[in-house]
């Protein structure tokens, strides 16, 4: 049993993680989180906002044990379904068959971990304590008690940052030791909507499938809740001819939605409510380096490395942190001063490469998605895995994988240069499925070498 003992402040999911790890492996653990406990309020306020879980976040609550009680609420979305302008829609799938991302609620999730949490030895939850500064040199942090504004002084050896992407941990770090932070705005942001359930609780759109209404330069999307309904994210740019200043009255709002959503407007109850009731949030990508300080604070989750939420990535990279550092400590058999350089090392790289490609994959479902030439080539692209299965598309590597992040940004951009010459091929669109398109196809596979060794790998095990 090690002596050592953990603060964490916020009890995010990726803080609660954590703790549940640390505390199996023999740590004393106290978690200080602003909010109150969870288990008092009601979830999300009587509302669902849910999100995308996926095979990072799940091989992280795996590790814990944890992942069929949290998926035991999830509802599996097999693909995008797209709708256009006129209501049509068009299902691609995320993977092949059997893959799937699932959508959960957020406040659910987090409120299961914090029930296990606090039925585990060895983790005290300390909730309404707000962490308003640390005092690096006497390893001493401070909280502030949101009920009665009383001062809390927590002395610790080791303290994690989970308090999200506005960390107060991260803020003192650049304060006072000159941490590197950059925190960009996306000219774009956000507003949830309520999409009820039909009667008996059917839901009134497909509910196995994340449903996008992509308009170049805004968007729509709906991920199902189990109680029948839909939890809506319009994006939308905050100035500009369509832009959430340009909607300021009920009338705007509803040419808007007629004209660009027209079949989620006829669904939509109390849509006026809904969205003039909200300010629209930010969205922004957080940098940070370093993630460490000494051998005695780090940073983890959203507070390292808060990003878009366009690749349903944030939790599944934040969850992916705890894994990541629990295998270090195992190998390095919790000596820390040795761990906590190797977890920076193990992270930077690929947290920089899941905020580059959250942003690619903004301008995918925005624009590209509803493109003729997109869904073409991820036609392409899934009949090449589905003979080559070393081929994995980008999506599949980020969502159905573990391959670091950083090798799946890698290989993605290799994708592109090589689809891009298929793509060229004369009369690719129309001959694609035919022995001849596919003859060709297979000529750039292997003049382009990267995949030699897979095709004939292949082609010799068939
Ligand atoms: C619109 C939207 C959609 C998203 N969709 C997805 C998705 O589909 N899939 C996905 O994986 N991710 C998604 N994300 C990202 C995901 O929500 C975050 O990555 C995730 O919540 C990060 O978890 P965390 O525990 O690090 O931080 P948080 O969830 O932010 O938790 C931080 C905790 O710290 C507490 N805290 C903050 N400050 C203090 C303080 N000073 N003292 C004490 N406690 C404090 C907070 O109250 C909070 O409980 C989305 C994000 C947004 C905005």
């Amino acid at each position: 049993m090690h002596s050592k003992s953990i603060l964490i402040t916020g009890a995010g999911p990726v803080g609660t993680l954590l703790a549940i790890y640390m505390a199996r492996r023999g740590y004393t653990v106290s978690v200080y989180e602003k909010r109150e406990d969870p288990r008092k309020t009601l979830l999300d306020d009587g509302r669902s906002i849910n999100l995308a879980l996926s095979h990072r976040g799940i091989h992280a609550l795996e590790k814990a044990g944890l992942e069929k009680i949290i998926l035991e609420h999830a509802i599996p979305m097999k693909g995008r379904m797209v709708h256009d302008t006129k209501g049509q829609t068009n299902f691609q799938p995320y993977g092949d068959e059997g893959q799937y991302i699932n959508s959960i609620s957020r406040g659910g999730l987090n409120r299961s971990l914090i029930e296990h949490a606090s039925k585990q030895k060895g983790i005290d939850f300390h909730f309404n304590q707000k962490c308003i500064g640390i005092n690096l040199e006497t390893k001493i942090a401070v909280f502030e008690n949101h009920e009665n504004g009383e001062e809390t002084n927590v002395s610790y050896s080791i303290l994690a940052g989970s308090d999200g992407a506005f960390s107060q941990i991260r803020k003192t770090l650049q304060e006072e030791k000159a941490f590197r932070i950059s925190i960009e705005k996306l000219p774009q942001g956000y507003k949830e909507l309520h999409l009820p359930a039909g009667q008996g609780n059917r839901h009134l759109l497909e509910k196995n499938a994340l449903h996008i209404w992509p308009r170049a330069q805004f968007m729509l999307i709906a991920l199902p809740n189990t109680d029948g309904s839909f939890t809506c994210t319009l994006f939308l740019p905050f100035e500009g001819e369509h832009s959430f200043a340009s909607i300021q009255n009920k009338k705007q709002l509803h040419a808007f939605f007629e004209n660009f959503f027209p079949d989620a407007l006829s669904l939509i109850e109390n849509i006026e409510e809904e969205y003039f009731d909200t300010e629209a949030s930010f969205l922004s990508t957080v940098h940070t380096f370093p993630l460490i300080f000494d051998d005695s604070v780090f940073l983890i989750g959203d507070a390292a490395h808060a990003i878009v939420p366009f690749y349903g990535q944030g939790m599944n990279a934040g969850m992916e942190d705890v894994r990541i550092l629990n295998e270090l400590l195992d190998q390095w058999k919790d000596n820390w001063p040795k761990v906590l350089p190797e977890y920076q090392k193990a992270r930077k790289l690929n947290v920089d490469a899941i905020a580059e490609l959250s942003m690619r994959n903004f301008i995918e479902m925005r624009d590209l998605v509803a493109d003729e030439n997109f869904v073409l080539r991820k036609k392409i692209e899934a009949a090449i895995h589905k003979k080559y299965k070393d081929y994995l598309p980008l999506y599949s590597m980020v969502t159905f994988s573990d391959l670091p992040y950083s090798e799946a940004l890698a290989k993605g951009k290799e994708h592109d240069r090589l689809m891009e010459e298929i793509l060229a091929l004369p009369d690719i669109k129309t001959d694609w499925e035919s022995e001849k398109g596919w003859e060709k196809i297979e000529k750039i596979l292997l003049k382009k070498g990267v995949w030699e060794g897979t095709v004939n790998r292949n082609n010799k095990q068939e």
